[in-house]
Parts: structure tokens; C-alpha cells; sequence
């Protein structure tokens, strides 16, 4: 993976952050605190700010330093998670992965975010996203790069009727039904994102 393709990976991410703040924070304000899209924002402003150098990194480094970002500038709930997710992602991948080599190393830092998080599937989180998307990624088949997105987006609209567990959605109990996760939907977004990328090469 060359540099330019990693560098156009952090834009596509940090452009879809941006432009869905306004969304993901509308989301957080229903069940939250609404800060999620601000959160996202910053963090992959942050990460797009340092593209050059972090593009420059060989994939597990660069990864690394995603997380890294992430942790220190996106702050919430979420910030810690997507930075495990990221780090995680740059422990288990070699330099050139196969799709096989990303499939696993996908399932490994989501195991890595279940632990921080304490958290599991059917939670109404960004982990009912990112299971199913590993998932079918493990899968594999034809067609990831339009599936993918597709199934990203049923698994986010999938959490609106779920009662939230974890984070702060569940304070609300009862009442965090009927709204879709702001978590599950930055994953998918940032799903969408990657799989476009992908999709253009
Ligand atoms: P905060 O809740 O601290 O304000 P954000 O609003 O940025 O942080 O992020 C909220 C999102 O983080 C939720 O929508 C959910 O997807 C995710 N989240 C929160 N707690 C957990 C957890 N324990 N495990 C997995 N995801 C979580
Ligand atoms: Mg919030």
C-alpha cells in the first residue's frame, strides 16, 4: 500500500467526519450528550492535519498513529474505542496484507474494543456495526466493496429500535429506543468511506 493510497484512506475518513457532524451530533443529542460529531470532527481533523506524515508510515505505524490521534483529540466515550480499534488494527496487520490478513485483523481489534469498552454485540453501539462488517469481510466472496457499505448501513439502522447497555445512551433505559446509535453511525459512514476508496482504485 502505497502512500498516496493511505493519505487518500485519512481524507476520505476525515471528509466524511466532517461532513456528517452536524448528523452525528443530531443523533448523540437524541440519546446523549450531543458532542459525537464535534468529537469525530476534531479527532479527524487532527488525524488529516498530520496526513503527509502519517502516510509515510509503513501500514501498522501508520495505524498506530491514527489511534494515537484519535485517543488524545476525539476525548468522549468514543475517542479511547476508535483509538483501540485503530491501534489494534495496526498490531495485527503486516505491512501488506492480504484481504484474509485485514479480515483478521479487523476481528482482533474489535476484540480489543469489546475489552476496553466492556461490550458486545446487541448493545446499541458502534460494535453492532463493526461485527457484522468483519463478519462478511471474513466471509469474503465477491462484491465486498459495494456489500460492505450496504451492510454497514442495515447494522446502523438495525440499533434504532435496540435498548442502549453501554455508554451513555444507557442512562435513558427505555427511552434510548427508537434512535439510531450516533456510534454505529459513524462506523458505518467511516465504513462507506474506506470501501469507496477501495472501490476507485
Ligand atoms: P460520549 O458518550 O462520552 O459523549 P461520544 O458521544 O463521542 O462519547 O460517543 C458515543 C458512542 O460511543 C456511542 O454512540 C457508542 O456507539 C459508543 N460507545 C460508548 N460506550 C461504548 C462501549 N462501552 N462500547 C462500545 N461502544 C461504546
Ligand atoms: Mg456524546
Amino acid at each position: 500500500m502505497d502512500q498516496a493510497f493511505k493519505r487518500k484512506l485519512i481524507v476520505a475518513m476525515a471528509d466524511a467526519m466532517i461532513a456528517h457532524a452536524e448528523e452525528l451530533t443530531a443523533l448523540d443529542s437524541a440519546i446523549g450528550d450531543g458532542d459525537h460529531g464535534l468529537n469525530m470532527k476534531r479527532g479527524f481533523e487532527a488525524v488529516l492535519a498530520d496526513a503527509d506524515n502519517i502516510s509515510a508510515k509503513p501500514l501498522p505505524e501508520a495505524l498506530k498513529a491514527v489511534g494515537m490521534a484519535l485517543v488524545m483529540k476525539v476525548g468522549g466515550a468514543s475517542g479511547p474505542l476508535y483509538g483501540t480499534l485503530a491501534m489494534g488494527l495496526g498490531k495485527a496487520l503486516p505491512s501488506e496484507p492480504s484481504a484474509a490478513d485485514a479480515a483478521a485483523a479487523l476481528g482482533r481489534a474489535i476484540a480489543d474494543v469489546k475489552a476496553r469498552g466492556k461490550s458486545e454485540a446487541g448493545q446499541k453501539t458502534m460494535l453492532d456495526v463493526l461485527i457484522p462488517v468483519q463478519a462478511a469481510f471474513a466471509a469474503g466472496g465477491d462484491d465486498l466493496g459495494s456489500r460492505l457499505p450496504a451492510i454497514a448501513a442495515e447494522a446502523a439502522d438495525a440499533t434504532v429500535p435496540m435498548l442502549a447497555i453501554r455508554g451513555r445512551a444507557s442512562f435513558l433505559g427505555e427511552r434510548s429506543i427508537g434512535h439510531m446509535d450516533p456510534g454505529a453511525r459513524s462506523s458505518s459512514l467511516l465504513v462507506q468511506a474506506i470501501c469507496s476508496v477501495f472501490n476507485e482504485a
